[in-house]
């Protein structure tokens, strides 16, 4: 069989490398992975970023996956051959101050799936028993596999902001955990509007569109006005940031209105503003990162009933055998959410 790997430590440098079919400890299951999707995350692996410096290579990646457990550790109790599951791919170490209050997301020592250790762009993957999550029988094997990153938006949406019925959302960044995360809202009762720039008007704010999202693009259209239209002149109660870029943060400023929130989901990095107008505006400023069990399960349910549309949003256009063309596609904004077939790697 073989895996798709990041091999050196530079841009691009995804190769597909023979690899050995691992056998699962006791405390593991040994999962046959149907269908992985990529991630932002992945894309910052092909182009190197600064934060996955701190991986092995080679190291299989791939973190949003469903498959099959088709074997089982002696110690395992909870999973039997045959079981459909996801993992969750953000590990607590289940001894830290974090983990001890239930705080798993934020271990301090936490490993990721597809950066600290292989991942799943390969047929076969063992995984601590903890680590997974069934699959109800009523949701698709392919839409099981955007339970992970839907997970991240249903902890933003339902977790860690005040969005309830009627509030006025803005989504700005329509990458797929934008749309996510604008579907969660739209779920909880929000009227919702996603933002991009210029070149989401390729792909993105089309799929925004389908999905039935009012949509902006920055470079286009006047946002004051359509803000002031839109609520009254009053601004959005909630701003999802979402982008992963500097300028998120300080548009969010600009969009939300007085005594509103701003939930920081996307990794901005750095940026320089004022922060007086927030303080006299009290503005709540949340931030929420990766997700836990209970936001698995939201996230199951809410692609169970359709509230996330998965058959809408999976590209299922690309193969792992030409990863290189999903992973310059996604960095252009061309596809949202790549989902490929792993079997193609079996032989
Ligand atoms: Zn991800
Ligand atoms: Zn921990």
């Amino acid at each position: 069989m073989r895996g798709l790997a990041k091999t050196s430590r530079s841009q691009g440098a995804m190769e597909l490398v023979e690899r050995d079919r691992p056998e699962p400890a006791p405390d593991e299951a040994l999962i046959e992975v149907d269908y992985a999707g990529l991630c932002g995350s992945d894309a910052g692996i092909y182009e190197f970023e600064s934060a996955f410096e701190r991986m092995e290579l080679p190291t299989i990646i791939g973190h949003e996956y469903s498959g099959r457990v088709v074997e089982v550790g002696d110690a395992v109790t909870k999973f039997s051959v045959g079981d459909r599951v996801v993992e969750r791919p953000i590990r607590g170490c289940g001894d830290c101050y974090q983990c001890e209050i239930g705080e798993s997301n934020v271990c301090q020592n936490a490993v990721i799936t597809g950066v600290d250790h292989n991942g799943a762009y390969e047929p076969y993957i063992a995984v601590p028993e903890d680590a997974l999550h069934p699959v109800p029988d009523s949701v698709e094997q392919q839409h099981a596999a955007m339970v992970e990153p839907t997970s991240i938006g249903a902890r933003a949406v339902i977790q860690n902001s005040r969005v309830r019925a009627g509030t006025r959302v803005l989504v700005e960044g329509p990458g797929p955990i934008g749309l996510l995360t604008a579907q969660v809202a739209r779920a909880q009762g929000a009227e919702v509007v996603v933002s991009g720039v210029g070149q989401d008007a390729e792909y993105r704010l089309p799929l925004a569109e389908e999905l039935g999202f009012e949509t902006l693009n920055i470079a286009d259209d006047d946002l004051d006005a359509v803000r002031d239209e839109l609520t009254d002149g009053v601004g959005y109660d909630v701003v999802f940031d979402t982008t992963g870029h500097p300028s998120g943060l300080p548009s969010a400023v600009d969009e939300v209105r007085k005594g509103g929130q701003i939930v920081l989901v996307g990794q901005t990095g750095e940026t320089t503003m004022p922060y007086s107008p927030l303080v006299r505006a009290e503005i709540d400023l949340q931030c929420s990162y990766a997700s836990k069990y209970e936001d698995f399960e939201n996230a199951l349910r809410l692609i169970d009933t359709g509230d996330v549309d998965a058959e809408t949003f999976i590209d299922d256009r690309f193969s792992l055998l030409e990863a290189d063309e999903a992973f310059e596609t996604f960095i252009e904004g061309g596809t949202c959410k790549p989902v490929f077939d792993v079997s193609v790697l079996r032989d």
